[in-house]
């Protein structure tokens, strides 16, 4: 078998683990091994990709391209174990930018090499030579909106810049305008392929995948990192067609339809348009809502809440970002536990943008190894709210705003949230009256029936649950199993 067979029947097996990977991560249960089949399919992507590679350059190259894999690889393992659970959509952003700088990369250097070549441009069909010019700077233009959005997206998830979405006058007609640029640019590349052309199209790019994201606000920010992960895909897609690598494309079609699809999910669970969140389209309508005066709240103590729960027949827990910075997830598993062992009915509510990431909540609470079939989500709970008698709101603000369905001047208007107002008793954990991610403040807080209680939301709940009485084993119901 010639190493190029060998090549694509690894190719193909790659291919076929990345299908199976994904489908493993579409449910809890079967994360873990849809995990180990991404591994594996990428070790035997690499391994092929660097077996066919070696044959071919010298031996400069292959110790050169040894020693990118080895840095590569440990700067990549060095990240990850450090990596915070909040700190991954970041690290998500970043990777995103460095897959969008590769496309940019490898489409300059196919023009270089082709274009650029009179020699090797002799060697392509002049008809071949269009698609290949085509293929250069869709890839570059991809490659590029990629590279810069992700980095203004790692800018605001990192809080190194503000995420207030930024309004330039006629923001739409430049974001419409940098496109009809793009296809006239096109065009006149691939009729007449020139350096000045494929530079306007790289600063073009660069400028529109600033701009797009800088103009989304701070709310909509999951359905911009999902959308990257997207775009990202489709660029590492066109570099598979400009270096004729078949598993590229696959991977980069895979990566980019369910990043697509997962943008479309975000946009529904957030009740927006998916154009009008590309295009920037959400402001800063509603900031003033955030001045408004909401009266005073009130203030609970561990020991205050240990006693609602103790007349308790039904708790719904619902977490957010402050569990994963406070992590909490550990000390909420221990309370479930406690609540279950007195025969309370326990579950979970979960917002699909919680946390910082998609699935954020529920890797969280999978770790804490709180057994799945309590942890719905909020379309699952949001009916039974009404019939609760304690919600506890661990570390969420934005995901439990009422604004959200209230009041149509908010900045997070329609924005389908977990409706914990309207149980008995609310108890907000947080440690001040800060505003959440969206920065908006949230009236749930001054409600008749929440009650504030301040602090690390990990020491809150470890405080509970020491204060809470031992249960009377004889009446309690089963116990939670795992
Ligand atoms: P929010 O960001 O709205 O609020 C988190 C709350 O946790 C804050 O009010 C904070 O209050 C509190 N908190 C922080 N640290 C602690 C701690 N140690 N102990 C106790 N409380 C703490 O969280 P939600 O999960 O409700 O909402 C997620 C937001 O993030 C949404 O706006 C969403 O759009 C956005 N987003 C989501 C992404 C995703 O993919 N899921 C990606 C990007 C953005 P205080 O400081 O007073 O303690």
């Amino acid at each position: 078998m010639s190493a190029g067979t060998a090549a694509s029947a690894a190719y193909i097996v790659a291919g076929l683990l990345f299908i199976l990977s994904l489908a493993g991560l579409s449910k809890h249960e079967t994360a873990k091994a849809g995990n180990v089949f991404g591994i594996a399919g990428m070790v035997i992507a690499l391994v092929a990709t660097i077996g066919l590679a070696a044959r071919s350059i010298s031996g400069v190259g292959a110790v050169l391209l040894a020693v990118a894999v080895v840095v590569g690889a440990a700067i990549g393992l060095w990240r990850a174990r450090r990596v915070e659970m909040t700190g991954m959509p970041e690290l998500i952003a970043v990777l995103h930018s460095f897959v969008g700088l590769a496309a940019v990369l490898v489409g300059w250097n196919g023009y270089l090499s082709v274009e650029a070549d009179a020699g090797e441009q002799t060697e392509v069909a002049e008809n071949l030579l269009g698609i290949h010019s085509a293929e250069v700077v869709i890839g570059v233009f991809i490659g590029a909106v990629t590279f810069t959005g992700s980095i203004v997206a790692f800018l605001k998830l990192s809080g190194r810049i503000r995420s207030n979405p930024l309004m330039l006058p006629a923001h739409n007609a430049l974001n419409l305008g940098a496109l009809v640029a793009f296809a006239v640019l096109t065009v006149l590349f691939v009729i007449d392929p020139s350096l000045p052309l494929l530079i306007a199209v790289t600063v073009l790019a660069l400028g529109l995948g600033w701009h797009l994201v800088a103009s989304i606000g701070g709310g909509d920010m999951p359905v911009v990192v999902s959308m990257l992960n997207s775009y990202s895909g489709w660029a590492a897609a066109a570099s598979g067609f400009l270096l004729g690598n078949d598993l590229l494309i696959i991977t980069g079609a895979l990566v980019g339809s369910s990043g697509a699809y997962l943008s479309y999910i975000m946009c529904t669970a957030m009740n927006r348009s998916f154009l009008s969140v590309i295009a920037g389209g959400f402001g800063n309508e509603g900031a003033a809502a955030a001045d408004r005066d909401y009266g005073e709240h009130t203030e609970i103590s561990a020991e205050g809440v240990a006693e609602l729960l103790t007349d308790a027949r039904s708790v719904v827990i619902t977490p957010g970002y402050g569990m994963a910075v406070a992590q909490a997830q550990g000390a909420v598993a221990e309370l479930t536990r406690h609540l279950q062992d007195r025969g309370v009915d326990v579950r979970f509510g979960i917002h699909p943008v919680a946390g910082r990431l998609p699935g954020h909540m529920n890797v969280l609470l999978a770790e804490a190894k709180v057994p799945y079939d309590i942890v719905l989500e909020m379309d699952e709970v949001n009916d039974d709210l009404a019939g609760t008698d304690v919600v506890l709101v661990i570390g969420a603000n934005d995901t439990v705003n009422p604004a959200a369905t209230e009041d149509p001047s908010s900045p997070i208007a329609g924005m389908p949230v977990l409706k914990v107002w309207e149980a008995d008793q609310v108890v907000v954990f947080k440690r001040s009256m800060n505003t959440g991610y969206a920065g908006v403040q949230n009236p749930l807080f001054f409600r008749d029936n929440s009650r504030m209680l301040f602090g690390d939301a990990r020491d809150r709940v470890e405080d509970i649950v020491t204060a809470l009485p031992k249960p009377d084993r004889k009446t309690a119901e089963p116990a939670l199993q795992h």
